[in-house]
């Protein structure tokens, strides 16, 4: 399976539909999920075109991938999670429910979530 450039998160990401951000810089954004299951569920993304957690972690560079998820852990204390908790979780495929195909992390708390 291809990237498909014209999925909704590379909208989001060319500027053509819009988001609540949160963050940005040169090769991350993270935005407000538009359906949150949870108080804070914001959704954080590579800019470039990664279908997936396995794409991503096969073709991005060892630096990429640490300052994506340092970027997620620096979000923990923007949104102010970091000391009461909270959960970061990617869905990869079919069988976990992947809705979009471009690689995102959910980073969710704000209450006390239920157990997987
Ligand atoms: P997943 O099932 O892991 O692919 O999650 C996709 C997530 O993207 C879901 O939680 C959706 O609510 C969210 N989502 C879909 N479209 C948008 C959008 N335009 N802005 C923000 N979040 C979105």
């Amino acid at each position: 399976m291809t990237y498909n450039p014209k999925n909704i998160f590379a909208r989001i990401i060319a500027g053509d539909i819009p988001c609540n951000k949160v963050y940005e810089d040169a090769s991350v954004l993270a935005f407000h999920d538009i359906s949150p299951k949870a108080k804070v569920h914001v959704l954080l993304i590579p800019k470039a075109p990664y279908q997936d957690f396995s794409d991503f972690t096969k073709r991005a560079s060892l630096e990429e991938i640490a300052h994506f998820f340092k970027v997620a852990a620096d979000l923990a204390q923007i949104l102010e999670v970091e000391a009461p908790g909270f959960r970061v979780l990617t869905n990869k495929g079919a069988d976990a429910g992947q809705e979009v195909p471009h690689f995102h992390v959910h980073l969710l708390g704000g209450q006390r979530l239920p157990i997987l």
